[in-house]
């Protein structure tokens, strides 16, 4: 096991409790932010992404960002007041408050992420996200292809994200830690493409790891609930 295993209010209302919106909810914690329990073993996206990995990615550097963001939010209350996804859309764009907009938004992208994936995962989708995949993006095998273009051609650090944009859906990538949730595009998937995502598994093969993720990982469930 790794990492504290308190946290719930990041995602209260990920498992679609009884009263919660349709739509998975993250993002909705006040300070002091905590990390979340991870939706699945450390072990159990294995071999795709180990254990060791996780270790690192979700113990050290996911609860770093989330350290770092209570750092910068202690004793400012209007900022303690907000909810992890007011602080990223308040912080976003300000060069002057880069610190805080990095960190808060690469807790909220990991928390993303974590979501993204599942065991037994990826494939093709069904149902509703399948049909919007047939419709917006020129089917199955395009969205494919045009997503792990997105997140191989990612020049350094950052991410690649299915979203839905003005109700269509569209393919995008992010530097570092920009996010499609803070422009209020309404985000469904994401992969994360820093090097400490894939290095210990994967080393330099980026590529590789982006087709093992969309073949075994990709969480559909979870997309579709995100289109609400
Ligand atoms: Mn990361």
């Amino acid at each position: 096991m790794v990492g504290a295993a308190a946290g719930t209010a990041v995602w209260a209302a990920a498992d679609g409790a009884a009263g919660s919106p349709p739509r998975v909810s993250i993002g909705t914690g006040k300070a002091p932010h905590t990390l979340p329990k991870l939706p699945y073993a450390d072990n159990a996206l294995d071999p795709v992404i180990s254990s060791n990995t996780i270790g690192f990615h979700y113990g050290k550097h996911h609860q770093t960002y989330i350290t770092n963001l209570n750092n910068l939010v202690k004793d400012k209350p209007d900022l303690s007041a907000m909810t992890l996804e007011e602080v990223v859309k308040a912080s976003a764009g300000d060069p002057a408050k880069a610190g805080l907009f990095n960190n808060a938004a690469q807790v909220w992208n990991h928390t993303f992420y974590w979501h993204s994936m599942k065991p037994g995962g990826g494939g093709q989708p069904s149902g509703k996200i399948k049909a919007r995949i047939d419709s917006d993006l020129g089917g199955y095998d395009k969205f494919k292809a045009d997503f792990a273009a997105a997140a191989t051609t990612q020049f350094g650090s950052g991410w690649a994200w299915l979203i839905e944009d003005a109700g269509k859906l569209a393919i995008v990538k992010s530097g570092n830690a920009e996010t499609p949730m803070a422009q209020g595009k309404k985000c469904l998937l994401t992969i994360d493409v820093w090097e400490h995502a894939y290095y210990l598994d994967w080393q330099n093969r980026r590529a590789d790891y982006i087709a093992a993720f969309l073949d075994k990982l990709v969480n559909w469930e979870f997309a579709e609930k995100n289109l609400g």
